[in-house]
């Protein structure tokens, strides 16, 4: 097995995304396919309301790197990427949202810091276009907030778009909390 590739699986919370979901794909798919890696995306459909599951079951079925887990109700975000964790194979774990908000093309520089070693990277916004002024102002907040209750150093503006290498994963997938906020 020396010459197998490494295997890459890109987590993808979903919920009321029937209208992105799409070009979430298309625009993914060519990012990932330019690595020298295998790769499997694992869509989480967190409960949606509109027609998210079958769109993503369509896709699953014309393309085996494509897999769906579904939701019987709304769980919430944070349980559908930490859903997506456990099923994920790969030597690298990346998660994206599925609105695009995390550019797909951004992966490429996660995977070269996971190449040069780092076994966590994180992404970071630096620019919140298209947000109005009230989201940006309770987004600065949180920061604030989250930095004074916690003792655990928490960069700003970073999201759940990242990279973990397969042993930062099971790191964090070891611990028994129910209630992660990753
Ligand atoms: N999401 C989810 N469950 C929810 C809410 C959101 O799986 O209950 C997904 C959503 O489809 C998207 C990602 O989580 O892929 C981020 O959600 P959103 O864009 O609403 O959050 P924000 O842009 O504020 O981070
Ligand atoms: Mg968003």
């Amino acid at each position: 097995m020396e010459n197998a590739k490494k295997l890459i699986s890109l987590v993808v919370p979903c919920y009321n995304e029937e209208l992105t979901v799409d070009s979430f794909y298309q625009k993914a798919v060519p990012v990932l396919e330019s690595t020298a890696y295998d790769f499997e995306i694992i869509f989480v459909n967190d409960g949606s309301a509109d027609k998210t599951r079958d769109k993503l079951e369509a896709l699953a079925k014309k393309d085996e790197r494509i897999k769906v887990v579904n939701f019987s109700r709304n769980f919430g975000q944070q349980a559908a990427i930490i859903c997506g964790y456990n099923y994920a194979k790969g030597d690298a774990v990346m998660e994206a949202d599925c609105d695009l908000q995390d550019p797909p093309e951004i992966m490429l520089e996660m995977l070269k810091k996971w190449e040069e070693g780092y076994e966590v990277v994180h992404g970071r916004r630096l620019k919140r276009k298209g947000e109005s002024v009230f989201k940006r102002a309770t987004a600065s907040m949180y920061y604030a907030f989250l930095s004074k209750i916690t003792a655990v150093p928490v960069p700003r503006n970073t999201g759940d778009f990242k990279l973990y290498d397969r042993k930062a994963l099971n790191a964090l997938l070891s611990m028994p909390e129910r209630d992660k906020y990753i």
